[in-house]
């Protein structure tokens, strides 16, 4: 009964570590960096003050440095989303042990990833052992748009504002126009909704939570 009460209590309360009334989001940019939307994309987060994080690819960081060395100096964090965008959960341990640290090669001088989000979510346990090494947590996602699937913004931003709570991480990517105007979009509208978007190393230590090598994070 003092459990019920208890469960009750936390559920009426909201989660604890948040500051009551306070409601924190972490935009999600798979795939980047692009010649083409990156820096679109971080113009519109400058000019709104959003922190976002960026799960970059290893072939795209070299064909696009520039771009990579813009996201880390706004202040955005970076994590690996693989070097080649395989399907890791199909790789053995040397393959994904390469995809590491062939993209941790091309970071940003200064840049110290915390996540990995294995594309397609997909992984295994040998992922799992991989990221752990590298010391680098797993990152998925509670929001999904399917913003990959559509073209029209207005239908991305909201699938997100229909769902999102505080805590939530939303998946999104950096390749396409549409994707980058309903990012913009999106945080108009949850701005106006009380909202601050940070980054989701920021997103874990407001709500106080540990980040571990080879655990995987959906929200906080
Ligand atoms: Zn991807």
């Amino acid at each position: 009964m003092r459990k019920l009460i208890a469960v009750l209590l936390c559920l009426s309360l909201g989660c604890p570590g948040y500051a009551q009334g306070e409601k924190y989001v972490a935009l999600t940019f798979d795939d980047g960096p692009s010649g083409r939307f990156t820096q679109t994309l971080l113009a519109g987060l400058e000019e709104r003050q959003a922190q976002a994080t960026f799960l970059l690819c290893g072939y795209r960081i070299r064909e696009y440095p520039a771009q990579a060395e813009a996201i880390f100096a706004q202040g955005h964090e970076i994590g690996l989303h693989g070097y080649s965008h395989g399907c890791m959960k199909d790789m053995c341990r040397e393959e994904l042990d390469r995809e590491i640290a062939d993209t941790l090669a091309l970071l940003p001088e200064g840049c110290r990833p915390a996540f990995l989000r294995p594309p397609g979510g997909k992984y295994s346990q040998a992922v799992t052992e991989a990221a752990r090494q590298a010391g680098l947590a797993l990152l998925g996602w509670s929001v999904d748009p399917r913003d990959w699937a559509s073209h029209d913004a207005a239908t991305i931003r909201a699938a997100v504002v229909r769902q999102v709570k505080s805590g939530d991480v939303v998946l999104l990517h950096d390749m396409s126009w549409s994707s980058v105007e309903a990012a913009l979009m999106i945080v108009d509208a949850l701005k106006a909704q009380g909202f601050t978007f940070l980054t989701v190393s920021a997103l874990a230590q407001q709500t106080n939570t540990q980040i571990l090598p080879g655990r995987l994070y959906t929200r906080f």
